[in-house]
């Protein structure tokens, strides 16, 4: 890399002109909470005089913000470091990894696979990036993969991409362990930030012209600050003047308490749409992957919010595969599945993640085919409820916020969303960007609605 200064991040000083900024491009693997992070990295750098570009060939660092959740995504990012190697030849480019995949897998990153890293930060490290930067065009093997107790960025606001959503996180870390997942040991244990100091962010983002607002965590709805609750938090965050709708992701189904459930029921800014991640149907599966609740518990709390809040859109996260997890058991999450209905469903292959207690304790033992035979009947499944769910919309109006004044398929339609997160498609009109509009449902596919202008 060409040299640069001590104090400010600039690349090709010429005498006579001014040296010019190190620019950056940075690419998100895997969650929500990855994209909002992107964009907190955006702004740290840009306060310290990089330029964030938008293409591979622009750019004197590229940066990949990773996911360790599961393999393919890691998988996705190897692959991705080879090949901007392989596609820059003869032309230098600094790579940083970012994210879970730095704080999993380090030894690795550095050490094994010959991948020509330069720097590694974890999720709790990117104030210190520029640092890193710096150490690593001077030729040592940068990295910080410290994880901390207190949340780091309440003082640095995202440089956020225009839309009508802005996601918030407002806790970070998850002190559960289900025994499959590696986010503990990537993003490490709990903490919340302050009631006033998300309020105060929100105000911020209504003012900017953002019509909604999801809340983010590993764990959203165990936020707890000093005395204030998830509920008090979704109140607080509804009552700010601009926002029309909350939502949040992604919850835990142990952390429902009636008062969530009752604020959901009464507040119309709080979107009538809960994530309930079921993972299994079978309460021996359940129990290995200590998820604390069991079956029937699960069903009760489903049967609680469907009372608590009519029409209510539901969805979940399911895995397949689960080490010895027995084909009369996988039937269990298959007639869970069957029996919700729910309106969708991310559906996952088992994947074994280094440091979980499942990686140490129970082999991953059921076969490929098998995670793949069940996928599909899972998805199939899915699909055919989905469809099920959508067609019953039909001639129902509903209230949808405008995201884009066109879909990826056409100029001549937009595309909206209802407040129970499933997308509308319907004619362009004179609606712009977070309008809100009626719509009349007159089709449905499994994935979409169709409506009408009323
Ligand atoms: N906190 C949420 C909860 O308690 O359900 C889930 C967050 S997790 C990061 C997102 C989803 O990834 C999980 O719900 C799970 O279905 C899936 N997942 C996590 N670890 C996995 C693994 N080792 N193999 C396959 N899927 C996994
Ligand atoms: Fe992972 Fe969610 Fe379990 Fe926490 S609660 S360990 S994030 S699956």
């Amino acid at each position: 890399m060409s040299e640069h200064s001590e104090n400010s991040a600039t690349n090709g000083n010429t005498v006579g002109n001014p040296p010019r900024k190190m620019r950056v491009l940075l690419e998100t693997y895997g969650c929500q909470m990855n994209e909002y992070d992107t964009e907190l990295v955006k702004s740290i750098l840009e306060k310290d005089q990089f330029a964030i570009v938008k293409t591979e060939n622009e750019a004197d660092i590229i940066m990949l913000n990773t996911c360790a959740v599961r393999e393919n995504a890691h998988r996705k990012v190897y692959g991705r470091v080879h090949d901007i190697h392989h596609r820059r030849e003869g032309r230098p480019v600094m790579i940083g990894i970012l994210g879970c995949m730095a704080t999993n897998l380090r030894q690795e990153l550095f050490e094994n696979r010959g991948l020509k890293i330069d720097f590694i930060a974890g999720p709790d490290s990117y104030k210190r990036l520029p640092t890193l930067i710096r150490e690593a065009s001077a030729g040592e093997q940068a990295f910080d993969l410290t994880l901390s107790e207190f949340e780091t960025y309440s003082d640095v606001f995202p440089a956020r991409k225009e839309g009508v959503n802005a996601w918030i996180a407002v806790m970070r870390g998850c002190n559960n362990f289900c025994t499959f997942c590696v986010v503990p040991y990537t993003r490490g244990r709990e903490r919340s930030r302050s009631v006033e100091n998300i309020v105060g962010e929100v105000k911020v983002l209504a003012a900017d012209g953002f019509k909604q607002v999801t809340l983010l965590g590993q764990n959203v709805n165990s936020y707890r600050h000093e005395e204030h609750d998830f509920a008090h938090l979704l109140e607080e965050v509804a009552k700010v003047p601009g926002i029309e709708r909350v939502r949040f992701t992604s919850p835990h189904p142990k952390d429902f308490p009636d008062r969530v459930i009752d604020s959901i029921a009464a507040n119309k800014k709080l979107c009538n749409h809960m994530h309930v991640p079921a993972q299994s149907g079978n309460d021996r599966v359940l129990d290995m992957m200590n998820r604390t609740y069991t079956r029937k518990e699960y069903l009760d709390l489903i049967a609680k919010m469907r009372a608590k809040v009519p029409g209510v859109a539901l969805s979940t996260d399911i895995i397949v595969g689960f080490p010895t997890e027995t084909d009369a058991e996988f039937e269990d999450t298959f007639t869970l599945m069957k029996d919700v209905e729910f309106d969708s469903a991310f559906i996952f292959k088992y994947s074994e993640r280094k440091q979980t207690i499942a990686a140490k304790k129970f082999p991953d033992d059921v076969s490929e085919d098998k995670k793949t035979e069940r996928i599909v009947r899972l998805n199939d499944l899915q699909k055919s409820i989905s469809l099920k769910k959508n067609r019953a919309h039909l001639g129902e109006i509903h209230e949808v916020l405008v995201e884009a004044t066109q879909t990826a398929k056409s100029e001549t339609e937009i595309q909206a969303r209802n407040d129970g997160n499933k997308i509308v498609i319907l004619k362009a009109g004179p609606e712009q960007v977070g309008d809100i509009l009626k719509a009349r449902i007159v089709d449905a596919t499994n994935y979409v609605l169709k409506g009408e202008r009323v």
